[in-house]
């Protein structure tokens, strides 16, 4: 009897670091995927396989979602929210996941300081889109909140500013790099917050587009700052596809400000300090890049 109980309690042990480290690998929500049905694969209006169907994706349609649930996976569908299986999803977001890199000083190529005249701030979600939802917060408010800051912030420096959205509005994906590209801006910073299925997942990370080294550095700087001083984990820089990054013309990156659904990260998003301080530290990436 006395050996048993190290014994139960060790594998009690492992059991949970386990899931731990495996909550922590898939933690990141919002991903790129690829339909891999045969046929088409239903949009549901709430994550229930008995819900009513508005419409489908076709077979290898590209598609973000975010994960909100085991297996369902929450999207934007003509202007209406939306539920997809993610079972018919082959995610290209999870091979990068975890896999992000601490910023270092690799500044080369950024034309520096003082180049920087026009801004496009690209507050995510909007509208009948709430984005990732957690702790009482939505996403759209936090992303339209913050980006509003920045922009205060930024014309006091003299710098231009245009807003993808500056309503609570719901705003493609395709009009938001329409607004971008037409605007003949220097560089674009989309905002958003995280949400995982993993209640312990937290921490800021920023995305790039694939091939551009000055979106590398543009998101290397911006990673740097906003983690500064921040009591929160820095998940570092990550590769993405993300529609908005590699549709826009200019370097851009999008900055994920924490995790709605972790109840530490939560409860710094929702304070005006954490606000102002990430909108601060914004500012003084792009000022940097
Ligand atoms: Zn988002």
């Amino acid at each position: 009897m006395t050996k048993k109980f190290p014994n139960l309690f060790m594998i009690l042990f492992f059991t949970f670091i386990v899931s731990f480290i495996t909550s922590m690998s898939d933690a990141k929500a919002h991903q790129m995927g690829e339909v891999n049905s045969q046929s088409s694969l239903n949009v549901r209006e709430n994550p229930s396989e008995t819900a009513n169907i508005i419409g489908s994706l076709e077979p290898n349609e590209r598609v973000e979602y975010i994960a909100v649930d085991d297996g369902w996976g929450q999207i934007t569908y003509k202007g209406q929210l939306g539920y997809i299986s993610t079972d018919f999803i082959t995610s290209e977001g999870s091979e990068s996941a975890g896999n992000g890199s601490n910023p270092s000083n690799d500044m080369e190529g950024s034309p520096g300081a003082g180049h920087i005249q026009h801004i496009v701030l690209d507050p995510g979600h909007g509208g009948v889109d709430p984005g990732a939802l957690g702790h009482n917060l939505q996403e759209k408010e936090i992303t339209l909140d913050v980006a509003q800051r920045v922009e205060a912030q930024l014309k006091n420096e003299g710098i231009d500013v245009t807003l993808t959205r500056s309503t609570d509005a719901t705003t493609s994906l395709a009009e938001r790099a329409t607004v971008a590209n037409q605007s003949g801006a220097d560089l674009f910073v989309s905002i958003h917050a995280n949400a995982s299925t993993s209640n312990f997942a937290r921490g800021i990370e920023t995305y790039y587009s694939s091939g551009s080294q000055e979106s590398r550095n543009l998101a290397n700087t911006l990673q740097m700052q906003i983690t500064d001083g921040v009591e929160t984990i820095d998940r570092g820089i990550i590769e993405s596809n993300f529609y908005v990054l590699r549709t826009t013309t200019m370097p851009s990156a999008l900055v994920e400000l924490g995790f709605v659904t972790n109840g530490q990260d939560a409860s710094l998003l929702r304070t005006d300090s954490f606000r102002n301080q990430a909108a601060s530290s914004i500012v003084t990436g792009i000022k940097n890049y």
